[in-house]
């Protein structure tokens, strides 16, 4: 060993030992912190299937490669970090001597191959990323940016430190060809042949190349470990137990969609009939409440803002970014750990569980953080304020782009139960539906005998249940089918067509009410619970003596449709439901419907966000269409899974829009923007957003909103009278 091997294995060891112990601390430090989080049992389930999902969204990159060139350049980045962690392992042989290496590895040819091939894609790969943050950097001119508010040094510190360490790796082995010591040959590795067909025959070249190699690469260590909450580094670590532990690993995309999470404490369900909220936890009001896996969602994000770039909130200038709300409580969360690893913290009934001694030596800062409000004005010092928290659809556009499996919708509905529950806080108009339901058993208070007013006229008998036993399925009709007059359209529509297929149904009449999708959304899981057992016990009756198989359910709002088919499992009620436009399908396929006459004049399909995104339905609607119309269905640039919200979910139906532009005209924008005179929708609030956007723009004359039943029924019976244009407000 020379003297210039001296220095540099001095340098590597000491940098690499101070390196090494900051992160152990800050690995020890995020461990803590998360481990503050409640109890969730249910994420240790079925780990075959958790590990299976892991490695398949990671190695396979699944999430990723649905934005192109980005997730293309991300693998090979994230292969290139793996493997390439092997030369950084080299280098610490390197800058002993001149001619080390890997034991074993480092001297099979393939291993000179494969580092080298990953060695150059990953290069590609982190110039095409940073082309891309830069192109896309918020400071540009003009338009929008998914990095708004992410914090842009980070971003460009740690491919900086990627583009160099790759380098260094070129010009180590391009050292060892200048001075003969690489035993590759040049067909396995051509690049670290050029690149030593430049550099002087400099014999400690290597070793100093190593060290320097070894030097970025824990100054990058030194740094993130400095910054436990620098996400855009620490996922590469943290992404892997958080979609290992996401709430439902059979999911292909998005976890946090569908069902919403049952209320809990302390890891269980909350149950209303015993629950006491001087005992247990009603929603969220502290950052500490949310599950140890939301502590972990909020470590875990990448700043990378797809999922800013695909909300309908931020998108038409509301304060709502699911970006922002994430990192807005990861910030939080580990500004109050402090407080809370010293003992701190509010019990139940609002009273500081630590003494004073235990807050006695505690940073002043770590105390202010305890004392906000999670949920406040900035006036109030609040972390989240409340026009964020209301603004949000639950949509789930950010779940279902977020490549590291946060679910924000499930954060955001825990935040609105604390608020509602204990807190009585919440957009006060909305506080009327909520009576509604409580009173009437549909948010628009319309008498319970008027359910089955949309069978009037119909020139057949809609049979109810109990007055025939052989019925194939129940047809849910839902609150806005039997009052709201557009929706009534839709549901004689609807009935009308499976009359004509033979289907044998029945309806519950006034035995049907709210499914309590609005309540739950808004946060009223009391309601929600009320509606949902009542429904479930009827349900139950009416399929009695039924295998699930033959408990089906035809629904035509999407709303009813998810929340039938995906929550009313957590109340004992489990029946198959189908979303009417998939009924549809099956019956034009089967011949049991047949279109002849083409509806034409240009149609688009509005992708409801409970439908598609939710519950993966993006054919049906699309195959009914293209059998019932003329010429091709005219698709919108944002479409299915990219399917951009009417703003009603989430019980935005209820809610004043009083912040930026509407988001059901940003729609009807684009929409129009198609030259379709027909826009197909497959929901009741949708046709109800859409249609007002429509006449909101004075184009109710050319433009008409309708429901995919609907077209298929003017295809299908063209004689049938339609009822004209669907423009009627809602009423009982
Ligand atoms: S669910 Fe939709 S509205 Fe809510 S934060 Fe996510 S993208 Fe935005
Ligand atoms: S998509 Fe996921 S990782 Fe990216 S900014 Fe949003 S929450 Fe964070």
């Amino acid at each position: 060993m020379g003297s210039v091997q001296i220095v540099t294995t001095i340098l590597a060891a000491a940098i690499t030992a101070v390196a090494v112990w900051l992160a152990v601390r800050a690995v020890l430090k995020m461990v803590a912190v998360i481990r503050l989080g409640q109890p969730a049992p249910e994420r240790f389930s079925d780990t075959v299937a958790r590990a299976r999902t892991m490695l398949v969204e990671t190695a396979g990159h699944t999430r990723m490669l649905k934005w192109g060139v980005v997730g293309a350049a991300h693998w090979f980045v994230m292969v290139g970090f793996v493997v390439l962690s092997l030369l950084v392992l080299e280098a610490y042989f390197e800058v002993v001597t001149t001619d080390g290496g890997l034991p074993i590895i480092g001297h099979w040819t393939i291993f000179g191959l494969v580092t080298e091939i990953i060695g150059v894609l990953g290069l590609v790969g982190i110039l095409v990323l940073m082309a891309i943050r830069l192109r896309n950097r918020p400071t540009r001119p003009g338009g929008r940016s998914r990095f708004t508010g992410s914090t842009m040094w980070q971003g460009y510190f740690v491919e900086w430190i990627v583009l160099l360490v790759l380098i260094f790796g070129f010009v180590i082995r391009g050292f060892k060809v200048a001075t003969d010591h690489f035993e590759f040959p040049f067909w396995a590795t051509p690049v670290s042949h050029a690149v030593g067909a430049v550099l002087p025959d400099w014999a400690d070249g290597v070793s100093v190349a190593a060290a320097i190699k070894i030097i970025i690469s824990m100054t990058w260590l030194i740094v993130i470990s400095l910054n436990v909450t620098m996400g855009v580094a620490w996922h590469r670590f943290l992404a892997f137990p958080n979609i290992f532990f996401k709430r439902e690993p059979a999911r292909p995309a998005g976890s946090g969609l569908g069902a919403l999470r049952p209320m809990t404490s302390q890891g269980k369900p909350l149950d209303f009939e015993e629950a006491d909220p001087e005992k247990d936890q009603f929603g969220v009001a502290h950052v500490e409440q949310f599950s140890w896996k939301g502590l972990l969602d909020f470590s875990t994000c990448t700043e990378c803002g797809r999922c800013q770039s695909q909300c309908p909130a931020w998108n038409t200038g509301k304060p709502l970014s699911p970006k922002l709300l994430i990192l807005s409580l990861r910030d939080h969360a580990y500004a109050k750990a402090p407080y809370l690893l010293a003992g701190g913290g509010k019990d139940l009934t609002g009273e500081e569980k630590a003494t004073q001694a235990q807050l006695a030596h505690l940073d002043v800062l770590a105390l202010a953080e305890a004392d906000k409000p999670l949920i406040g004005t900035a006036e109030e010092g609040g972390v989240i304020d409340p026009d964020v928290l209301w603004s949000c659809t639950t949509c789930g556009a950010c779940v279902e782009q977020c490549p590291v499996d946060i679910e924000h919708v499930d954060h955001i509905v825990d935040m609105r139960r604390y608020q509602v529950l204990i807190e009585s806080s919440f957009p006060s108009e909305a506080g009327v539906m909520l009576r509604n339901l409580e009173n009437k058993g549909n948010p628009w208070g319309a008498p319970q005998n008027t359910r089955e007013d949309w069978t009037k006229g119909l020139d057949f008998e809609v049979p109810r249940v109990g007055e025939v036993d052989d019925f194939e399925y129940l047809f849910w009709v839902g609150c806005a089918g039997a009052f709201e007059d557009r929706a009534k359209k839709t549901t004689r529509a609807v009935a009308t067509l499976l009359n004509e297929a033979g289907v044998k149904f029945a309806i519950l009449g006034e035995g049907e009410t709210c499914s309590g999708d609005p309540a739950r959304r808004i946060g009223n899981e009391f309601v929600f619970q009320m509606l949902a057992q009542q429904n479930v016990e009827t349900l139950n009756e009416a399929f009695e003596g039924r295998e699930k198989a033959k408990r089906k359910i035809v629904a035509t709002c999407p709303h009813c449709f998810n929340t039938l088919g995906n929550e009313y499992g957590q109340l004992g009620g489990e029946f198959e439901v189908v979303h009417h436009t998939q009924l549809l399908a099956h019956l034009v396929a089967t011949g049991k419907l047949t279109p002849v006459q083409p509806v034409d004049g240009g149609v688009t399909y509005h992708d409801p966000c409970y439908l598609g995104r939710h519950n993966r339905v993006f054919a049906a609607p699309r195959e009914v269409l293209g059998d019932a119309i003329a010429g091709d269905l005219t698709e919108m640039p944002r479409n299915s899974e990219r399917s951009f919200c009417c703003g009603a979910g989430g019980a935005r139906m209820w809610m004043e829009e009083k912040i930026g532009k509407r988001i059901n005209v940003d729609r009807v924008e684009e929409a129009m923007a198609t030259g379709a005179k027909t826009v197909a929708v497959g929901c009741p609030f949708c046709s109800t957003m859409l249609s007002d956007g429509v006449n909101g723009k004075g184009a109710g004359e050319q433009v008409e909103v309708i429901d995919v039943a609907t077209v298929l029924l003017r295809s299908v019976k063209p004689e049938q009278p339609q009822g004209g244009k669907e423009t009627a407000p809602i009423g009982g």
